[in-house]
């Protein structure tokens, strides 16, 4: 918790962002296509589309020469109206087919980032456990938010607005030239002057993008933190509200500062683009009126009102295509950043030829499994211990001592380092992952419940079940009466992680889950923190006979669940240091009696019934 609060920023994805510009490599161009290749039709209707408004749009500045040669200068009224009303009609059109365009554009976009933000979302459901433990969630959220939005825009407006530039562009150079190539050359000599200054501002751009962009996670990470339930709570009991509104403000400043700064890079060099666009048109009339009296070049003014006005609409696609440069890397860094999410490995996958058998008995063995998580400190030694059908086995230890590791391991949260875990004479690892989750139902000692009714997290487990179905599993859980005494009783809503239940509610609802669920083995966390001992009997008496039925592994708190136990193992620093039932391990000593003098004696007091266990 601590380091999830802390400033630096984890994970591999820091490391990505220190470097400056993405690799724009032949790879990265074809997988990007290959995005946009179930659309090839829709993409080439768009360029028709473009290729057509451009013409359209340049075509009334070429009507231009002729409505002063022919019409004004000429004095023919009828010719006058003719052309300006062809122009009229030109812009119309050519305004349908921009709307057409930008239709089309928008659609394909859409429907790209659909198909690219449900394969993310698939993908990192996926993702193991260690994922989701070394990322923030704002960092995921970006991704899947902001990022995929991102390439909707680069699509709808990057990519369509570099063909759209570039076609003007060339034709208006084209029709320029037809007209006269001296004033032609003369005009788009201006042009690669622009090019001078949009390297550097193009740097600096992209470097304020990359501090705002880092900037926005760490603002989204405070933010999804400490507005977060359990984030709240912990701020409000460490009395940290001054510290964090505190770091907020830092970071919402740098935000501003940067925001300026982004926002005004590049505006000096704008400014140069703009002496120059004026400078571009007063020497195509300087020029043009030279050839036009001394050398009588058959240049007329029309011919020159066409060429400063093409030239005038070459500046906008030229200022923008130098500022794509910046939007060109941008987005190629957005892309580079998602397929990154991609390209995660999963740790824990189904192999091509998972079994999934018809049904799972619930023989359960470890074979000297070990385990670590970081690669460096085994946190699991050679584990080895067997449980068969109906059984049950008490893991009990010191905290830190590796117990919720051996359930995670068991549903393959992680894979073993060493030896195996077998399911009914299957390693797991070859077993189809859902059929393996399928068959056992983890009541967890933090009762994770979704925002939303009380049935809705019922049916969570199973989808199909019905009223009865419910209420019988909420019975054996003890929770139906609490349920039926609320004013809206199964629909009740549970508020945010299931808040405005209380822990003992929540544990019971987690275990009528379960019982729904009806896996063939449970995995029982028992909570650590003590419940009032109602609540506490209302569990046990809830548990027992899941526990007496079913192939149970319980990481056991309470002596009432060792009592109930076939099988007892003492877990110490990641080792089984003891094991065996509760009479015999006691008689042995060690850390057994150690922790039954200490913890589960403690616990006897909310325990009606485990007295006389203990003494008989
Ligand atoms: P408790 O009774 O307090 O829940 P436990 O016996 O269940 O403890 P585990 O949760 O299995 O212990 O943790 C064993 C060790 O593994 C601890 O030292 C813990 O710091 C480490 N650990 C647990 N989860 C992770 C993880 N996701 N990544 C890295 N280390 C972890």
């Amino acid at each position: 918790m601590q380091q999830g609060f802390g400033r630096g920023r984890s994970g591999f994805l820091t490391e990505e962002e220190k470097l400056d510009r993405p690799q724009v490599t032949a790879a990265l161009i074809k997988r990007i296509l290959s995005y946009l290749a179930p659309y090839w039709k829709q993409l080439a209707l768009v360029l028709l589309a473009i290729l057509l408004a451009t013409v359209l749009r340049l075509l009334p500045a070429i009507l231009t020469g002729r409505i002063i040669d022919e019409g004004l200068i000429g004095r023919d009224l009828g010719r006058l109206a003719l052309l300006i009303g062809l122009s009229v009609g030109v812009t119309l059109l050519s305004n349908l087919v921009g709307l057409l365009e930008s239709y089309l554009n928008t659609w394909v976009a859409q429907h790209i980032t659909f198909n690219m933000r449900n394969r993310m979302f698939r993908h990192l459901l996926g993702m193991g456990q260690r994922f989701f433990t070394t990322n923030r969630q704002g960092d995921l959220i970006t991704r899947m938010t902001s990022d995929i939005q991102g390439v909707q825009q680069v699509i709808a407006g990057t990519f369509t607005s570099i063909v759209s530039n570039a076609l003007t562009l060339v034709v208006a150079a084209a029709a320029m030239y037809q007209r006269n190539w001296i004033l032609a050359t003369v005009g788009l000599v201006i042009v690669p002057l622009f090019t001078l200054p949009t390297r550097r501002a193009g740097k600096a751009r992209w470097t304020l993008t990359r501090e705002a962009q880092e900037r926005q996670d760490e603002i989204n990470g405070i933010l999804n933190e400490t507005l977060s339930v359990s984030g709240q709570l912990l701020v409000k009991l460490f009395g940290r509200e001054a510290y964090e509104a505190a770091r907020y403000e830092e970071a919402n400043r740098q935000m501003v500062r940067l925001n300026i700064r982004q926002s005004m890079a590049g505006r000096w060099f704008r400014l140069v683009l703009g002496t120059f666009s004026s400078i571009g048109p007063m020497l195509i009339y300087l020029v043009g009126g030279v050839l036009m009296m001394r050398y009588d070049a058959g240049l007329t003014v029309g011919d020159i009102t066409v060429l400063v006005t093409l030239l005038s609409r070459m500046y906008g696609p030229v200022n923008a295509l130098m500022n794509m440069q910046v939007d060109w890397i941008r987005s190629m860094a957005l892309f580079t950043r998602i397929f990154e999410y991609f390209d995660l490995p999963r740790e824990v996958t189904n192999t091509p030829d998972a079994i999934t058998p018809q049904s799972m008995k619930g023989d359960i063995r470890f074979e000297g499994v070990s385990f670590s998580y970081d690669g460096e400190r085994d946190i699991l030694k050679d584990i080895s211990f067997s449980l068969s059908n109906g059984r049950t086995v008490a893991i009990v230890g010191p905290s830190g001592a590796g117990k919720s590791t051996i359930i995670s391991l068991l549903l393959r949260l992680f894979d073993v380092t060493a030896g195996r875990i077998t399911v009914d004479g299957t390693d797991i690892r070859k077993l189809d992952l859902n059929f393996l989750r399928e068959n056992i139902g983890l009541v967890t000692q933090d009762t994770y419940l979704f925002n939303a009714s009380i049935r809705d997290n019922l049916l969570y487990a199973r989808p199909g079940a019905n009223q009865a179905e419910l209420e019988d599993a909420c019975i054996k859980a003890n929770i139906h009466d609490s349920i039926k005494a609320l004013p809206r009783g199964y629909d009740t809503q549970v508020g945010n992680r299931g808040l405005k239940l209380s822990g003992g509610e929540k544990q019971r609802l987690s275990i009528a889950r379960v019982l729904l669920k009806d896996p063939v083995v449970t995995v029982f966390d028992e909570a650590t923190s003590s419940l009032d001992s109602i609540s506490e009997s209302l569990i046990q008496q809830a548990v027992r006979p899941m526990l007496d039925q079913r192939t149970s592994i319980v990481i056991a708190h309470r002596l009432s669940t060792v009592l109930a136990a076939d099988e007892i193992l003492v877990l110490k620093e990641g080792r089984i240091v003891q094991r065996g039932a509760h009479s015999a391990l006691l008689q042995q000593g060690g850390l057994y009696r150690q922790l039954y003098e200490t913890q589960f004696s403690l616990s006897q007091e909310g325990e009606a019934g485990a007295e006389e266990g203990w003494q008989g």
